[in-house]
């Protein structure tokens, strides 16, 4: 079987569990400080800010952007839940608009158009890695906030890295992400205030121990995990050219007999999804092969009954979820697992 998904965990990562575990710090600590300097440093952010996971990274941004109930944030409807349900989370409406022609992030001219005096924060999601046009996002924007959910992009590099366009970014590092560190999450930022939020916010509204300022939550992430990020943040890098370099054989084997994604906007493939008529039938085709294959996502997030009430009009995002199909492109692959997707594929849809 060759899985669509991975999580690449060596001898490094074990030995510094192993050495944190015996040192005594177990919750946040000097790890998860470590972590975060090393973290802002790779982003070219002044603050990084780690979290339990990427639903309260996007929760806490909110939050600490100042989004409060009555409040509108524009975001997409083809995403995962949690960037939506975190809008919900702080008590905010979400505004579901469209993506771009032939694409899969928002489309700028539906957020200008969705801009109201009530707009507290745009959420763009840089969905399967593949940065949003952030310029001409920001000049949509205007002043309205913008918050990245980053979740799928680490690394990922056009005019700035991903999570260093906007007023906060917003990572998850579950096992299937670029990088992971089991669960957690990551919040990143040029602003002090909002640097000062996240940390309070994430522990109990404390300024200091005992001095419970406001309400908060525990939202901190572990020194274990935070010894496991330190090391994928060493591999990125590489983590991301191979699945680029993934992608590039399935785009050039493959741009005949299916709809391949384009490489654009510092994409590092955290999916690689190609759209076919004949989705589900292929996606049998693989399966029957040994091939793992995803649907993400299989509905708009405003079918979703906790986000109903939101429904919008959206053409193009509706017409993504019986249409595509993410095929394994992570780098635990070896060429000749890449060579067998791109046969099997090829099988079901010969070209004339
Ligand atoms: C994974 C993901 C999240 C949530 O991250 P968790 O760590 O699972 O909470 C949010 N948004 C997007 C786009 C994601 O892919």
């Amino acid at each position: 079987m060759i899985p669509i998904a991975e999580p690449l965990i060596g001898d490094e990562e074990q030995r510094e569990v192993a050495r944190v575990l015996g040192s005594g710090s177990l919750a946040q600590g000097p790890e998860v400080a470590a972590f975060e300097a090393e973290f802002a440093a790779y982003c070219g952010t002044k603050h990084a800010l780690a979290t339990t996971n990427g639903t309260t990274a996007l929760h806490l941004a909110l939050l600490a952007a100042g989004v409060s109930p009555g409040d509108e944030v524009i975001t997409t409807p083809f995403s995962f839940f949690a960037s939506a349900s975190s809008i919900r989370m702080a008590g905010a409406k979400p505004v579901f608009v469209d993506l771009e022609r032939d694409g899969y992030t928002l489309d700028p001219a539906a957020v200008v158009a969705a801009i109201t005096p009530r707009t507290k924060a745009v959420m763009p999601v840089h969905l399967y890695g593949e940065l949003c046009d952030m310029d001409a996002l920001r000049e949509a924007c205007d002043t309205v906030p913008i918050i990245e959910d980053a979740c799928q992009a680490h690394g990922a590099e056009a005019g700035g890295r991903a999570g260093s366009h906007g007023l906060a970014g917003c990572f998850s590092f579950y096992p299937t992400k670029n990088m992971t560190t089991g669960e957690g999450g990551m919040v990143t930022t040029d602003d002090d205030d909002v640097a000062a939020a996240v940390a309070q916010l994430r522990a109990h509204g404390q300024s200091e121990r005992y001095e419970h300022l406001q309400l908060g939550f525990n939202y901190r992430m572990t020194d274990i995990a935070a010894a496991i990020g330190r090391v994928q943040l060493r591999k990125l890098d590489g983590y991301n050219e191979a699945r680029r370099a993934n992608a590039r054989r399935y785009s050039a084997a493959l741009a005949d007999c299916v709809q391949v994604p384009t490489e654009r906007r510092g994409h590092v493939f955290h999916q690689y999804t190609i759209q076919s008529d004949a989705r589900d039938a292929l996606r049998e085709h693989l399966t029957a092969r040994g091939i793992g294959s995803g649907i993400y996502y299989p509905a708009l997030l405003y079918e979703a009954r906790p986000l109903a009430e939101f429904a919008a009009l959206t053409p193009r995002a509706a017409a993504l979820p019986a249409r595509v199909l993410s095929l394994p492109v992570h780098p635990g692959l070896s060429e000749e697992d890449v060579g067998t997707v791109i046969d099997a594929v090829r099988d079901f849809a010969p070209t004339a």
